[in-house]
């Protein structure tokens, strides 16, 4: 088999999501808007701090969701029983998110009225990671149940988040090989600048951290 030849196609889909991945930047830049593209395991809690956050800027900030789904829209039913306004991708299948379905989706929004767009991307610490949305921010989800090694098993996803948020904190306390110190070190290892916070989700407690940083966040100048 001639491997050569498989090369450059890959390279050919990749340059194509980068550059679609810029044109959603621009659009979103010149909507004024932050973008922020949630990742993480599925189950780790990523609809649930959408929905909380959206809960605790209520008449603060205008927020909408995309969210990415293998097959279902329970999740975007669930944020649009907040009154936000959700764009469901359901994704056929593939795991991640890509630029070109990104810009499907913010073709059909208000883009202007929204000070503030979530992706929830597709359950999945692998592929995510290596397509450009043309989002300003990526939060990576480690929840408590999942353990502390996470940034270890799968650096790559790490290494390209801005943010890491530890759900389920509530759960700590079953949870005694989990600290939140042992896996913060281990993202710092590999991403040294990232953010750091924890959230009790159930609760909807010690959000404030969280919270404010989504509120003052500013788009993010890229070299
Ligand atoms: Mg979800
Ligand atoms: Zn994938």
């Amino acid at each position: 088999m001639n491997k050569t030849k498989k090369i450059p196609v890959l390279e050919r889909v990749a340059k194509i999501n980068e550059q679609i991945a810029d044109e959603n930047r621009a659009l979103l830049r010149a909507n004024n808007l932050i973008c922020i593209n949630i990742m993480g395991s599925p189950g780790g809690g990523k609809t649930t701090l959408i929905e909380n956050t959206i809960i605790r800027l209520q008449g603060e900030k205008k927020i909408a969701v995309i969210e990415g789904d293998l097959a279902t829209t329970i999740d975007a039913e669930r944020i649009m029983a907040l009154g936000v306004d959700v764009l469901q991708i359901n994704t056929g299948g593939m795991c991640h998110l890509d630029a070109p379905l990104i810009r499907n989706a913010l073709k059909k929004m208000d883009l202007s009225s929204i000070d503030i767009l979530f992706i929830e991307n597709v359950g999945n610490l692998v592929c995510p990671s290596s397509h450009d949305l043309g989002e300003d921010y990526r939060v990576i989800i480690a929840s408590v149940p999942e353990g502390p090694h996470k940034p270890k098993k799968y650096p790559v996803i790490y290494k390209e988040a801005d943010v890491v948020v530890i759900t389920k904190a509530d759960l700590l306390e079953y949870f005694p090989d989990f600290t939140e110190k042992i896996l913060f070190n281990h993202a710092k290892e590999i991403q040294p600048e990232i953010l750091t916070f924890s959230v009790a989700l159930k609760r909807n407690e010690s959000m404030d951290e969280w919270i404010n940083w989504v509120k003052s966040v500013k788009p993010k100048i890229r070299e």
